[in-house]
């Protein structure tokens, strides 16, 4: 039987005044139409308008994913994708780079849920998606062979958009209808992902995802459902303790779970990136701002003595996104996102975005993350802009750093000049700007 569920933006109904009786009778027969009906999140209407906007990308699916009908539907597994919408995307459809040389075949999810609610089909919903991996639910291996993937444009570590929460809820009420699951059929990645022993955990044991741990069942209209792993309990995995602790531990107000990319003494490579941990598109940022892929940590550093504050980028398909570019402006281009170059900076005032047609905007100012135009350029750690004019020329505005390579002049034909490269202080043209780095 369907678990009751109370939307998000479920209001109580106002009851006309008749007195306290015909509350009483209201009330009555509300909990009775609970117990008899089920009690839905979302109207038909609702579940309607979603289905009939979702964009179809099934012609982009890579033609060497081998569809294969699955027999039997138990479990809607939800992912987060790491990554941006177009790179996102991309992956589900085409495939991903695993090791250097050697690439998947797509078809990584059924339907992806863009930050802003917009979903996709990536594949008809009666075949297998390859999504879950290792993964195994109360003895049930192979959960990709009996279960739908809808996976989150976001992170793991970040924030599940609200916008996203009512569009998965809906399309999971959909499909809990088609398929005829309760809530409890509905499990995240790293939930069901198991992990081989492994230099960090020495048996079989949860943890090998961290993928959706911070989506809340209730926040989208969705009942709690299992108090314990099922696995760990018969003994069949080891649990892992920071999951352990987000999906089965008494929640109090306190308990987010939201986590974050940063190591640090409690929080490590393991933690953050899962077995993925030494993959060549893992990215480790050093604090020095050095980058190092995971399969060079090893070599190059060594797994105890990854410094704190050493930032994790995963699924970086197109290798380091600090080399693409050299000095402090960096271009939004390959699928890299905002949060792959700033990290926690990206919406910050201290963030500054140059877009192909020439306005410029701090990260407070812009509103839409997943429509930043490819070839966006940017800089992080900013102050700005201060605009050159014939009282305030530029040495007055950077004082004696004016000629230095991280005073950013933006000039009114688009260009991005460093300050150790602007052949003459003296003909400035009117209206170039000046962001001065925000510390020293
Ligand atoms: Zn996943």
């Amino acid at each position: 039987m369907r678990a009751s569920r109370t939307a998000p933006c479920a209001r109580t109904p106002g009851f006309p005044d008749l007195g306290k009786y015909a509350v009483i009778f209201a009330t009555a027969i509300t909990l009775l139409a609970g117990v008899i009906t089920p009690v839905l999140a979302y109207t038909r209407a609702e579940r309607r308008t979603l289905q009939n906007s979702i964009i179809d990308r099934r012609s982009q699916l890579n033609p060497k994913y081998k569809k294969v009908p699955r027999k039997k539907t138990r479990f809607i597994i939800v992912h987060t994708s790491e990554g941006g919408l177009n790179s996102t995307l991309r992956v589900v459809s085409r495939g991903k780079q695993i090791r250097r040389g050697y690439r998947t075949n797509g078809g990584h999810a059924h339907y992806v849920v863009s930050r802003n609610g917009r979903v996709y089909r990536i594949l008809n919903r009666r075949y297998v998606a390859d999504h879950a991996g290792r993964s195994m639910w109360n003895g049930q291996t192979d959960i990709s062979k009996v279960s739908i993937g809808i996976e989150l444009v976001g992170y793991h570590y970040g924030e599940i958009t609200d916008k996203q929460y009512r569009s998965a809820g809906l399309l999971i009420e959909i499909l809990q209808n088609i398929y005829d699951l309760d809530d409890s059929a509905i499990l995240t990645h790293s939930q069901v992902a198991y992990g081989k022993p492994n230099r960090w955990v020495r048996k079989p044991h949860r943890g090998r995802k961290r993928c959706a741990k911070n989506f809340d069942h209730r926040d989208a209209g969705l009942a709690p459902t299992w108090p314990h792993d099922p696995d760990v309990k018969a003994g069949r995995l080891v649990a892992d303790p920071e999951l352990a602790a987000i999906y089965y531990a008494p929640r109090t107000a306190s308990t987010r779970r939201k986590g974050s990319n940063v190591i640090s003494a409690t929080n490590t490579a393991w933690n953050i990136a899962g077995d993925e941990y030494n993959s060549p598109t893992t990215i480790y940022k050093l604090p020095n701002g050095k980058t190092v892929p995971g399969d060079e940590i090893e070599d190059r550093i060594g797994w105890n003595r990854i410094p704190k504050n050493t930032v994790v980028h995963l699924n970086q398909q197109d290798g380091d996104p600090a080399r693409a570019d050299q000095g402090p402006v960096k271009k939004l281009s390959n699928g890299h996102t905002a949060w792959d170059i700033a990290g926690f900076e990206y919406n910050k005032a201290t963030t500054f975005y140059f877009f192909p047609r020439g306005s410029v905007a701090s990260g407070k100012e812009v509103n839409d993350w997943d429509d930043l135009p490819a070839d966006t350029r940017m800089i992080v750690g900013y102050r700005g802009p201060f605009e050159v004019t014939a009282r305030r020329p530029a040495g007055v505005i950077a004082g004696v750093k004016y000629n230095k390579k991280d005073t950013i002049y933006y000039f009114p034909n688009k260009k991005i000049v460093p300050g150790d490269t602007v052949s003459d202080f003296k003909r400035l043209p009117k209206g170039v700007l000046v962001f001065l780095p925000d510390k020293g």
